[in-house]
């Protein structure tokens, strides 16, 4: 099954909820805008290399459209227009003023040298800068893309348009960007995860937390579950699993990875190291959080899951026969559209501080991260009980519902 057609899947779920026509579904569904593009750069060696860009600016009845940016050898138009989609929603679960959009690029960023990046992002900006902008479409960090990108784009888009900071979020607190955006997500992430499984009779001491993924979201999630008391007894990146049966030390391995090149684990001999793969089938585990790629949990490994808790820090980590199939079984699944919520909203706070050129101090930005998450957690929990269905449904009911009722009042064929 491929990116989109899970979004689709989860979408008509809720949708069999709603009573939505065909029509309104199929328009709901596709996308405003998709555009593909070649971005081309001479390398280091002065060979060049071609590259395949996109945007996919899917729904904007809410407000401008909003998205990440995504460097990655996956990068293609299906996982992106499902990316898209999935922002549409998650700008809605936590009504923030927004639709969805996302882009990215086919590439593997550690095969490229710095300057190289920044070239690829300077001739991306050249193919797309007409398509964004503060009031239609306003990119962000996702996958393989971090702050200085952010820089580069803007710079890159301003010698078009003129200074606007607001033209994209996720920029280095230096230049235009929000205190607490980088820490959002995981922090996003930690405050529903505690919320959660209090919600559900866990005590923290005892809750034993594996994390897929060490990169911005999971390294900020382990900390903020470790300082809240849950033990961490795995977290993993591309260099393996990094296993104690104790808890971790992630104040240790924080500061591993900030001294390693590639910002990895690689190197770290202070737990047990295991194969990359054994991370999601851990049997001591009660809440699993896949913090990296989608399309992690399938048929294949589902039967080998024991958490009972999972929280989807990832876009679209599992896929729907297996969401089904853990449902069933009792497990309990928070889902992207909220769970990893927090970091379109600081973007949000970012791109409002650029409009008012005033500034937030952090206790701020945490303040109404914090009070954000839990409403939409508050209103897609209650949702759920009162309609009896999983916490993804209720996610998507809500958010469906907000885009609907916003088409609806613009009139459906604006
Ligand atoms: N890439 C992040 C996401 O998937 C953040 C998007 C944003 O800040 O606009 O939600």
């Amino acid at each position: 099954m491929k990116a989109f057609e899970a979004t689709q899947y989860y979408f008509d779920t809720a949708a069999e909820h709603l009573n939505i026509n065909a029509e309104l579904r199929q328009m709901l569904l596709t996308p405003r805008r998709e555009v593909q593009v070649r971005v081309t750069i001479e390398r280091d060696n002065g060979h060049l290399a071609n590259f395949v860009g996109f945007r996919v600016q899917h729904d904007n009845h809410r407000g401008p459209m909003k998205g990440g940016l995504r460097f990655h050898p996956d990068v293609d138009l299906d996982e992106t227009r499902a990316l898209a989609s999935l922002m549409t929603w998650k700008t809605a679960v936590v009504d923030l003023p927004y639709g969805g959009a996302k882009g990215g690029i086919g590439v593997d960023p550690s095969e490229l040298s710095l300057r190289e990046i920044e070239k690829l992002t300077r001739a991306f900006v050249d193919q797309i800068h007409e398509l964004v902008g503060p009031d239609t479409d306003i990119p962000a960090p996702d996958m393989g893309t971090d702050h200085r990108v952010m820089s580069w784009f803007r710079n890159q888009w301003e010698k078009y348009h003129g200074f606007n900071p607001a033209v994209i979020t996720g920029k280095p607190v230096e230049e235009y960007g929000a205190k607490g955006r980088e820490e959002a997500t995981g922090r996003g992430v930690g405050t529903l995860t505690v919320k959660l499984t209090k919600r559900l009779g866990y005590r923290a001491e005892q809750t034993r937390v594996a994390i897929q993924g060490f990169g911005n979201v999971g390294s900020h999630a382990a900390k903020f579950l470790t300082e809240a008391q849950f033990p961490v007894v795995a977290v993993s990146d591309i260099s393996g699993t990094y296993y104690d049966p104790n808890g971790l030390k992630i104040g240790e391995l924080l500061r591993h990875k900030l001294e390693h090149p590639r910002g990895l684990l690689e190197g770290y001999t202070g737990c047990q190291i295991l194969p990359l793969g054994d991370l999601i089938t851990l049997n001591d585990v009660d809440v699993l959080i896949p913090a990296a790629l989608g399309g992690v949990i399938t048929e294949k490994n589902v039967d080998d899951i024991h958490a009972k808790v999972i929280i989807e820090a990832a876009n679209g980590p599992i896929y729907p026969s297996a969401d089904e199939e853990l449902h069933n079984k009792g497990v309990t699944i928070l889902p992207d559209i909220l769970a990893n919520a927090g970091g379109v909203t600081v973007s949000y706070f970012e791109w409002v501080q650029n409009r008012q050129h005033y500034r937030w101090p952090l206790d701020r930005v945490r303040g109404e991260l914090d009070r954000t998450m839990n409403d939409a957690f508050e209103n897609v929990w209650q949702t759920s009980q009162q309609r009896k269905v999983s916490l993804r449904t209720a996610a998507y009911i809500i958010g469906i519902t907000r885009v609907r009722r916003a088409a609806e009042l613009a009139g459906l064929t604006s």
